[in-house]
């Protein structure tokens, strides 16, 4: 036997025996494991080492379209100290806690309208809100004309629940005045502006912009202005100059984007398997979304640095589909373009002009 031969057999011995030892000892590695996991991470603020400016997370960027990768729509807003979610999507809150998002000290919730796949996760992130924060008030819930009654309605459908967290943690822990929202609905005069302040607050100002998503009226973007840094939220709309003219100079754009010749391709198959009703919704709407490369030419107009793409139809099961959906949208647009997914954070410190992306 040579030499190597020897060694070869030997390390195959030790590589046999490290399984037999681990597999003998593993649960009691795995919970070696978890207890360090639950040092590094239980009740640790993520983001209270964060350096002062504006971060943006990406809670959600799918669309009512099934996607196990890309949650309702959703966005967390850093501001300074202060927290605040624009739209809260199906799946938005799960991914707001696992990216450490601070929902304890959530400050407010604003909408951009009330289509369902936008407010179908305000239930879950009121109820965290008030359980985790431990709340003494509701918390505040923004939006148009309509937000009442949605926020109403949360209320209403989680007051049972409410109790029964009452009971058992009891008033110390889950105070009763501080479950559910408190709506403040946003109106803004018609005018060729479009926009209204709605919130001043020292270094932070969030001002709502009507944008066009008709039949849905109204629906708004925002743009949030932090010291130096900015960024703008489209919601739901078409290709708007209103949004365009209030995200001048804007460090990110959010743009919500319908790649229009995906799903006019989906509803050409659909129709083709005789399915009327799914033809019929895939025909109506591309008429009142962005498409990317429209949505690039918001950014071009506007002087943005970063196009984000944060609410996305259909989806993009694989990567490669991207160039697909970006289409044309690299050459109109000369700043940097991303395809948003779920659990991208961007940082813009304050006193920079860098934007930094964390997954
Ligand atoms: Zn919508
Ligand atoms: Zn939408």
């Amino acid at each position: 036997m040579t030499w190597l031969k020897r060694i070869l057999i030997a390390i195959a011995g030790f590589a046999v025996i490290a399984l037999i030892g681990f597999n003998l000892f593993k649960p009691q590695i795995a919970e070696r494991a978890f207890l360090r996991a639950i040092d590094q991470n239980a009740g640790v603020d993520r983001s209270a080492d964060l350096p002062d400016g504006l971060h943006v997370y990406l809670c959600g960027t799918g669309s009512p379209m099934p996607d196990a990768t890309r949650a309702g729509p959703c966005l967390g807003v850093l501001a300074g100290t202060k927290a605040f979610v624009f739209d809260v999507g199906s799946g938005g809150t799960r991914n707001l806690g696992s990216m450490g998002f601070p929902i304890a000290r959530l400050d407010s919730i604003y909408l951009t309208h009330l289509h369902s796949d936008h407010i179908d996760g305000l239930g879950e992130l009121l109820m965290m809100s008030w359980i985790g924060g431990g709340r003494s008030a509701p918390t505040p819930v923004r939006g148009p004309i309509g937000t009442a009654e949605v926020v109403n309605g949360f209320n209403a459908a989680y007051r049972l629940d409410s109790t029964y967290r009452v009971a058992h943690h009891g008033p110390e822990v889950a105070n009763p005045s501080g479950f559910g929202g408190a709506s403040e609905e946003i109106t803004i005069a018609a005018g060729p502006g479009g926009q209204h302040v709605v919130l001043q607050d020292g270094d932070v100002k969030i001002t709502a912009i009507r944008v066009d998503h008709a039949p849905i009226e109204p629906a708004f973007g925002y743009r949030i202005d932090y010291k130096d840094r900015s960024i703008s939220i489209s919601g739901d709309t078409i290709y708007q100059p209103r949004f365009v003219a209030a995200s001048e100079g804007v460090d990110l754009m959010l743009h919500e984007a319908l790649s229009k010749k995906m799903v006019q391709a989906i509803g050409a198959k659909l129709g083709e398997r005789g399915l009327k009703n799914p033809e019929a919704i895939f025909e109506d709407i591309l008429d009142y979304h962005t498409d990317p490369e429209e949505a690039a030419q918001a950014a071009q107009e506007a002087k943005a640095d970063h196009l984000v793409y944060y609410h996305i139809v259909p989806q993009l099961p694989v990567k490669m589909l991207e160039s697909v959906f970006l289409g044309e949208s690299k050459k109109i647009f000369d700043g940097k373009i991303t395809v948003g997914e779920d659990g991208m954070i961007f940082s813009l410190h304050a006193g920079s002009d860098k934007i930094k992306r964390s997954d």
